[in-house]
């Protein structure tokens, strides 16, 4: 299956507890426009290499396209398309007036210097330009993309306009109109969510163990906010590998050596180090095994399809925090559903980034900034809220947190695509 195809089947699970119309079902499974761009970038060394990009803008009938640009050499449009769509879910979910979109590049971005990786983003919003804009198309960061790419974008768009485009982007830096806590939301949005259904299991931070798949935008920041609520992290991984330490670790120091290390595969007695606790022990592990640990809490922050019908049965956490998109095939979700593990399903728990995004969009559009109490305020409300309404849905419908979530979405979707007349097409 591809990874549209899961977020079809998605729909259709959710479509059927609702009696979702045909009619909706059919624009949802369609997005409304998909681009796929060449972009020539002239590299350090002189010569001239082409990669390629795409943008799917999957659905508008909540409010502009909205969703990241990722780097990474699995793009394609399969999975920008599965990613557009996950998006509108999203900001249905979380109820912002907002449609989906997503986009990506085909390329390693670590086999790129810091110049060539400036020409690349400044030649994906060249030939993007015509169906970008603040009430068109907004980008933003998603995986191995940051600030300082966006403000580049912006910086990009703004000249192709000739005037200041700040807000045709979000997750900008604060010096170029950025919001404050942007680069924290996803995980902050997160953790708002897990609190919640901890508080309802009563459970208690200090006696629950904690692995993190991912240590960048998502799982570096989830690592620090858990770790400053008590919580014990025993195991983290990256892309190159990770790390399981028998007296937790402290992921301030974990991110100091990474920095240094290049992974925190490379930091075991460093961890030790600065435990200061005689018998830590650090065992460095593949990604496959880092999932199978032994926890409470898994919190999933890497990439799509990394719990499938193979190692579904092998996790043995009791809850999994989906802060990556995607990261659970349809056919895993059944099995980890009958071994009685709750997930909670990344379109409701990674929304806190897509949230604070809008926040910065109205920011921009103000030109007025808020203090970071204020912006930390308003995104628990929205989370709360959108975990309140899910919860409701999964008690109505009896069915997972992931069924209720799409089912939230499905709803209100329904309801704004017939508001704004079918019966028109
Ligand atoms: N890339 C993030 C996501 O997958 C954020 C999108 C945004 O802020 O627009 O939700």
């Amino acid at each position: 299956m591809s990874l549209f195809e899961n977020t079809l089947a998605q729909i259709e699970k959710a479509g059927s507890l609702v009696n979702l119309d045909d009619e909706i079902k059919l624009i949802l499974s369609n997005p409304q426009r998909r681009v796929r761009v060449s972009i020539p970038i002239r590299m350090d060394d002189g010569s001239l290499k082409i990669f390629q990009g795409f943008r799917v803008q999957h659905n508008n009938a909540m409010g502009p396209y909205k969703g990241g640009f990722r780097y990474h050499p699995q793009v394609d449009m399969e999975e920008v398309k599965a990613l557009s769509a996950w998006m509108t879910m999203k900001c249905a979910v979380v109820g912002i007036p907002l449609g989906g979109g997503k986009g990506g590049v085909m390329v390693d971005p670590k086999q790129l210097s810091e110049s060539e990786l400036e020409r690349l983003t400044r030649g994906y919003v060249r030939m993007l330009e015509p169906v970008l804009g603040p009430e068109m198309d907004v980008p933003a960061p998603d995986v191995n993309t940051d600030s300082k790419m966006m403000d580049w974008f912006a910086d990009e768009y703004s000249k192709l306009k000739g005037k200041d485009m700040r807000g045709v982007v979000t997750g900008k830096t604060i010096e170029a109109g950025g919001s404050k806590g942007r680069s924290e939301a996803t995980a902050q949005g997160g953790v708002f969510v897990l609190e919640e259904y901890i508080k309802d299991k009563g459970l208690n931070p200090k006696d629950t163990k904690v692995v993190i798949q991912g240590f960048g935008n998502a799982g570096g920041v989830a690592a620090k906010l858990l770790a400053a609520m008590d919580f014990e992290i025993v195991g983290v991984s990256d892309s190159q590998g990770g790390l399981v330490c028998s007296h937790g670790i402290d992921p301030a120091g974990l991110m100091t050596c990474k920095i240094e290390k290049n992974s925190v595969k490379n930091c075991g007695i460093h961890v030790e180090e600065l435990q200061g606790i005689e018998g830590a022990t650090c065992r460095v592990v593949t990604n496959e095994e880092l999932l199978e640990q032994e926890c409470d809490i898994l919190v999933l922050a890497a990439l799509e399809n990394q719990i499938t019908i193979d190692n579904a049965d092998q996790i043995k956490a009791k809850v999994i925090l989906e802060l990556a998109n995607g990261p659970i095939t349809p056919e895993a979700d059944e099995i980890l559903n009958k071994n009685g593990i709750t997930v909670l399903p990344d379109i409701l728990a990674n929304a806190g980034g897509v949230t604070v995004s809008y926040f910065e969009m109205l920011q921009n559009h103000d030109d007025k900034y808020w203090s970071e109490e204020e912006v930390a305020e308003k995104l628990k409300k929205t989370m709360v809220d959108a975990w309140k309404a899910v919860f409701e849905n999964s008690q109505k419908y009896k069915c997972s947190l992931r069924n209720a979530a799409f089912v939230t979405a499905l709803i209100r979707l329904e309801e704004k695509i017939k508001e704004k007349g079918l019966n028109k097409l």
